[in-house]
C-alpha cells in the first residue's frame, strides 16, 4: 500500500517537474522572441515576391526592398506616405520610388 502511494506521489511529482519545465521554456522562449522580434516579411514592390524580413534586397529580382525603420515621404509636401504609395495621397506628387 506504501509503495502503491508512493508511486502516485511520484507520478504526480513527475508530472508537476515536467510541467514547470514546459512553462520554463515557453518563458525563455518568449524572451528571447521579444530580444531579437523576428522581422515581418517584406513584398517586393517590383515582382511581390515574398523576402525574409531584414532582408534589403529582393532575392527574385535583386530590386531594392523598403526597409520599416525607413519612411517614404513625399517630395512636395513631406507627408508620410505608405511604402507602397506611388503618389502622395496629400499633394498628388509623384513618390520617389
Ligand atoms: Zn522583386
Ligand atoms: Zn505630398
Amino acid at each position: 500500500m506504501v509503495d502503491e502511494l508512493f508511486e502516485v506521489f511520484e507520478e504526480l511529482f513527475e508530472r508537476r517537474s515536467k510541467k514547470k519545465k514546459k512553462e520554463k521554456e515557453g518563458k525563455a522562449g518568449k524572451g528571447g522572441n521579444a530580444a531579437t522580434p523576428a522581422a515581418p516579411p517584406i513584398f517586393c514592390v517590383d515582382c511581390g515576391t515574398r523576402n525574409e524580413g531584414g532582408a534589403r534586397f529582393c532575392m527574385e529580382c535583386g530590386a531594392l526592398l523598403p526597409s520599416p525603420g525607413e519612411e517614404l515621404r513625399c517630395l512636395g509636401c513631406n507627408a508620410q506616405l505608405p511604402l507602397r504609395a506611388k503618389f502622395c495621397p496629400r499633394c498628388g506628387a509623384k513618390a520617389a520610388v
